[in-house]
């Protein structure tokens, strides 16, 4: 505080007419602002304070101002509108500074995340509509006074109004045929009024309708789930197979929740591909569910940012960022797919929405369902622990088998150059096209080739701003950098030795392998599906029809085809390169292939039809491969794999047996960054439980034109990880060119 300031003298009186107000900014804590008291404002409401020249959006928070950080009376500022829209709920308050504290986040940035609609916070605009006044003649009146101002324009907008409901002026306009300027003309003659209409309301999801006749199984699973609801917090796993319903059993939950009247919060990995599961859900309730994602327009952001508020609005479907929505009165949560790594946060505030959406259930009171055919490790263990409860659906619904998966010794197999799908793959692809079936074939890599590189002097096409390769796209003819989007034609000649037209692609994208195919089965009905082609909700639409319709035999894609859907025809799936998520140093790479390949092969045999899963690997004898390969044999195949993952973590200490956060030190200047790297690295705590490697530089050492160093800290479970970090990052200061960004319970490594 600068001297002469005394604000610590401010008596208990003086500070009665305080009030602290959190802003959505990325600042250290919330400000004293001054209220009267006669104004009640109470922590939660939504105000409008001055900050700076400008007016600011916050909330007022919890706890008194206190006497060493408040300002001097003489400079407070007085506290302006409140605004029109329910106070946030204690519930949620508390969870932003909990989210705060636990990610090392300034409350301010988490409270950005839960004010992410500002412009919800206006009362919404009214929307008006013409009707006739009581003082409107007859559209065909003989009388001579009124006949001379009735031109045949107002006559036509009259006879429209006559014997309908109150119209806006734009569609009254095109009704009848007439400029704006007729209707205006009408309401300044008193003959028409506006009068305000509320807007259309659509009747919610109804828990009413029946569901499916559920088997035992899902019975008993459903059952359990639905005494959770109302009971308070607690967290359940639904660990089941692929197709074995887990959908239709958390369904049920979703109707109890609804016949309680409460609000409710389903979380999908990728809620704007899950065409599918929209479907299913207004199949089942009648009504869809409100959807919320990063791609819904601006209304539809605001409106239903209110409607969450005013508890008006039942269902709401997710992508993470829906956590953090004002919901009036949560009465469930559901993570669908928990094991997914696109619920992690990576920029900003960094959180995981998964162990979020659990926290959030535990200040609401409200049970949390995490769903899973490959639930993550740390879920398994904390059911294991007994935190979290457990029901299984072990078989796939109406008695489909799971497929077979085998593993292809590609060091056995002999193919052409520049040739990815082996004899035994291809010889499995004519089979089932034969029989008249829908084959897969998966390759976790856009484009059509990762390296290009130059046959003269080995130069490799690398991105100008990051430790990446550029991967050339033939379907639009460009290279691409796959971190930061950088785009550039291929060049003529090589820019390090001028040889011309020297650059050969090396190794298999999807779009390579799409090209193999081809030639290899001319007769055959290809798509090729990766995000770069399924471009909106209107795509995915259409290729699924496709699929249904049998107007594809043999689809090549990424990872985007291999979640949640359902495809009845499709019975073969082959992996090109299974072993592709097995390279680097990520402690999870081996439970990520798992779940991968698992989910994919679950996309064959979900019908009557048994499918099968091929794996091209050079490493059948990885536990990953051996686990996949022993599933449809043995049910304990997947929790033998899960416990060699524990033992292996619990020998390094990694988590959940131990605590990570990672430190990323970045810049454009990198001397300036190793320096703080370096200063961190010797600042560094070290004994009681704590240990910190690095610095290093990143494997994406540079990064949109920013260096990068990380570092690791490791502590073990008691310790208080976020306390160590805090102190440690608080005696290291950084110019303004540098940022260091903290990242508790890392899943990315890069
Ligand atoms: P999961 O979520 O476990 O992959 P789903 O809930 O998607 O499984 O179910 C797989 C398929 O089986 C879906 O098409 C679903 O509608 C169907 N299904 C599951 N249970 C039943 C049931 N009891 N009655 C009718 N169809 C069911
Ligand atoms: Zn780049």
């Amino acid at each position: 505080m600068p001297p002469g300031e005394t604000s610590n003298r401010a008596t208990a009186a003086e500070r009665a007419g305080r009030v602290r107000v959190l802003l959505p900014l990325p600042l250290a804590g919330a400000y004293d602002y001054r209220a009267d008291t006669e104004r009640g404002l109470k922590p939660g409401d939504v105000v409008r304070v001055p900050l700076g020249r400008r007016m600011a959006i916050g909330v007022v928070w919890d706890g008194a101002a206190e006497a060493g950080e408040s300002v001097a009376e003489a400079k407070l500022k007085d506290v302006g509108a409140r605004c029109d829209v329910p106070s946030m709920t204690a519930e949620m308050r508390r969870f932003i500074d909990w989210v705060a504290a636990y990610t090392l986040s300034p409350p301010g940035a988490v409270l950005r995340m839960a004010l992410s609609v500002p412009e919800a916070l206006e009362p919404p605009k009214s929307v008006y509509a013409c009707r006739l006044s009581v003082t409107a003649p007859h559209p065909d009146t003989t009388d001579p006074g009124e006949k001379l101002r009735l031109t045949a324009a107002r006559r036509r907008v009259l006879r429209e109004l006559a014997d309908g409901p109150p119209r806006g002026t734009a569609e009254l306009v095109l009704a009848a045929g007439v400029g704006a300027g007729v209707v205006r003309s009408l309401i300044d003659l008193g003959w028409l009024e506006q009068v305000e209409v509320a807007p259309p309301g659509s009747p919610g999801p109804d828990a009413a309708r029946p569901g499916p006749t559920l088997s035992a199984e899902q019975q008993a699973a459903a059952d359990a789930l639905r005494t959770k609801v109302g009971q308070g917090f607690s967290v359940t796993l639904i660990d089941g197979v692929t197709g074995s319903g887990k959908t239709e059993v958390y369904f049920e939950a979703i109707a109890a929740a609804l016949r309680a009247g409460r609000q409710m919060l389903v979380l999908l990995p990728e809620i704007a591909l899950s065409a599918q599961w929209l479907a299913r859900f207004e199949l089942r309730f009648g009504a869809p569910p409100a959807i919320w994602h990063s791609e819904i327009s601006a209304a539809q952001r605001r409106r239903l940012w209110r409607e969450v508020a005013g508890g008006r609005v039942k269902v709401v479907v997710g992508a993470r960022s829906a956590l953090f929505l004002p919901f009036a009165d949560l009465g469930l949560i559901v993570v669908d797919e928990e094991h997914e790594a696109a619920f992690k946060q990576e920029d900003g505030v960094i959180y995981h929405a998964r162990d979020m959406a659990v926290v959030r259930a535990r200040f609401a009171g409200v049970p949390a369902v995490l769903v899973s055919a490959t639930p993550a490790l740390e879920t398994v263990i904390n059911v294991e622990r007994g935190r979290y409860a457990v029901v299984h659906l072990p078989d796939r619904h109406g008695g489909a088998s799971l497929p077979a998966i085998k593993t292809i010794d590609m060091r056995r197999e002999t193919l052409p150059r520049n040739a990815f799908l082996s004899p035994s793959l291809r010889q499995a692809i004519v089979e089932t096209l034969g029989a008249g079936e829908q084959a897969m074939l998966f390759l976790n890599r856009r484009g059509y080739a990762p390296l290009t590189l130059c046959r003269t002097c080995g130069h490799r096409l690398n991105c100008p701003t990051c430790t990446a390769w550029l991967v050339e796209h033939r379907r639009t003819g460009r290279l691409q950098c796959h971190h930061c989007g950088y785009t550039a034609a291929r060049p003529q000649a090589c820019p390090s030795c001028e040889d011309d037209d020297s650059f050969v692609p090396c190794g298999p994208g999807v779009e390579r392998v799409a090209e193999e195919a081809g030639a290899l089965f001319p007769n055959a009905r290809l798509a090729l599906v990766t995000s770069d082609t399924m471009t909106g909700p209107r795509a995915v639409d259409d290729f699924l029809r496709r699929m249904a319709e049998r107007e594809i035999d043999l689809l090549i894609g990424t990872q985007i085809v291999a979640k949640g859907h359902h495809f009845p025809r499709l019975t073969l799936v082959g992996v090109v390169d299974a072993d592709l998520g097995l390279a680097g140093g990520d402690l999870r790479a081996a439970e990520r292939t798992y779940q991968l390949l698992h989910q994919v092969a679950g996309r064959a045999g979900r019908a009557e039809r048994p499918g099968r899963a091929l794996l091209q690997t050079y490493m059948p004898e990885h536990p990953v491969m051996q686990a996949l390969v022993a599933l449809s044999q043995e049910r304990n195949a997947r929790d033998r794999f899960l416990t060699l993952e524990a033992d292996e973590r619990q020998r390094h200490g990694w988590p959940p047996f131990g605590r990570l956060a990672a430190i990323i030190v970045a810049g454009p200047d990198a001397p300036a960054v190793d320096r703080v790297a370096r200063e961190l690295g010797m600042a560094a705590p070290h004994g009681n439980g704590i240990e910190v490697l690095g610095p290093a530089p990143a494997p994406l050492a540079l990064l949109r034109g920013r260096h990068r160093r990380r570092l690791l800290v490791k502590a073990t479970r008691e310790t208080n990880i976020q306390a160590a970090v805090d102190s440690w990052l608080s005696r290291v200061r950084a110019p303004s060119n540098v940022r260091i960004q903290v990242d508790i319970d890392p899943y990315s490594f890069l």
